[in-house]
């Protein structure tokens, strides 16, 4: 059977392959998109709203922050709503010994900027500007050859002029290389750390924001645990009404105990804002250091603080410029970010003239 074809293949439809493909779409030219999930949004995922709590808590991302510019016009221009994370109130602070500290003070993520409908509103918005037949899920790429074709693991294969790798670095490195690249290059994909991938994190939905009514932010710094940050993470209006904290513990000693975690942080909510917080609509704990399209081995121990990303000269042109990559960490500025997904995917359509 004779390989379909196409001019620019895009793998990975995360924010920046979506971000790419929307760029690429408006100037119209042929391309692809290849999505290894049954959905989009990669790094991007919902605990998806309960019967009398309908809307999205955010299981990656939640923020954004002023200064980020493609951040701030794809929300405008996708007509979504932006809001100010909640800060009033009093924050916590839960010393190792079980004392809860209630203080006012700012909020730690006073000032960022969410997404009306979570993050997940901005990819359906993103992927509602696109030709549907263009995105295909459950369609991860097993490999790639120089001499342009593309092959999924579901054994079809596709004949292409340029390869967009919108994928995180280090599963850039897994993939089937023909000819392998050079061991240079296939190093220096190892040694960019994908922004996150070690992290999890809890969220639970409620009927209403009880917390707040008790005069508390949502806000909470925890030696005890198992959750060490935790926000408020209601929608707009405080609907629907949720909270999240991020897992403490390091992922190697997190694999196996999704339900024993989940039980121990809905503990952790009671204690520090009530017994509401036990009987939650709904919860889920998302660990993202052991999904595979996110995350490797390496990424099992976080890189001690924000690396400086950006594209290293050993990737900048290869295959003569038509294998490119796309993902945030590549992005010329705020790798990492979500505005480094735009950022990258930004540069890569440049380059592809569009
Ligand atoms: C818990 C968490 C919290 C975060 N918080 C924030 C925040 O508050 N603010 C912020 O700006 N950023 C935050 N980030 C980072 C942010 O999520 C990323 O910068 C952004 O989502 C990266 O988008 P991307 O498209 O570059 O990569 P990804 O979202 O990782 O997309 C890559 C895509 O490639 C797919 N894929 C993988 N392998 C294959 C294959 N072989 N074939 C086809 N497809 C494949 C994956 O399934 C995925 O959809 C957070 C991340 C996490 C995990």
């Amino acid at each position: 059977m004779s390989a379909q074809t196409t001019d620019i293949a895009i793998i990975g439809g995360g924010l920046a392959g979506l971000a790419l493909a929307h760029h690429l779409h408006r100037a119209g030219r042929d391309f692809q998109l290849f999505e290894a999930r049954p959905r989009l949004g990669g790094r991007i995922a919902a605990l998806e709203g309960h019967d009398g709590a309908p809307g999205a808590v955010d299981l990656g991302p939640s923020w954004f922050w002023p200064g980020q510019p493609r951040m701030a016009a794809l929300t405008r221009a996708l007509g979504l709503r932006v809001f100010d994370q909640y800060a009033q109130g009093e924050i916590c602070l839960e010393e190792a010994d079980g004392r809860i500290l209630r203080g006012a003070g700012c909020a730690s993520m006073e000032g960022s900027l969410r997404v009306a409908g979570g993050m997940v509103a901005l990819v359906r918005a993103l992927a509602a500007t696109l030709p549907a037949a263009r995105l295909h899920l459950s369609a991860p790429v097993a490999g790639i050859t120089q001499a342009g074709a593309l092959h999924l693991a579901t054994g079809k294969t596709w004949q292409v002029a340029q390869i967009v790798l919108a994928l995180p670095p280090r599963l850039v490195a897994a993939l089937e290389i023909t000819p392998p690249l050079p061991s240079a290059q296939h190093a220096a994909l190892l040694a960019i750390p994908t922004w996150m991938a070690g992290q999890a994190k809890f969220a639970a939905l409620y009927p209403r924001p009880f917390w707040r009514d008790k005069g508390l932010s949502g806000d909470v710094m925890s030696r005890l645990g198992p959750l060490a940050e935790i926000h408020d993470a209601s929608g707009a209006d405080g609907t629907p009404a949720a909270l999240f904290g991020f897992v403490g513990i390091p992922a190697p000693q997190r694999a196996g105990r999704a339900e024993d975690l989940s039980r121990l942080a809905l503990a952790q909510l009671a204690r520090l804002f009530g017994p509401e917080a036990l009987t939650p609509l709904g919860s889920a704990l998302q660990d993202w250091a052991f999904l595979p399209e996110t995350a490797t081995q390496v990424d099992l121990i976080p890189p001690p603080g924000h690396p400086d990303y950006g594209l290293p000269r050993a990737l900048s042109d290869l295959w003569e410029g038509r294998l490119h990559l796309a993902a945030s960490e590549t992005a010329p500025e705020m790798g990492g970010y979500l505005e480094g997904a735009l950022a990258a995917a930004e540069q890569v359509a440049r380059r592809l003239g569009a």
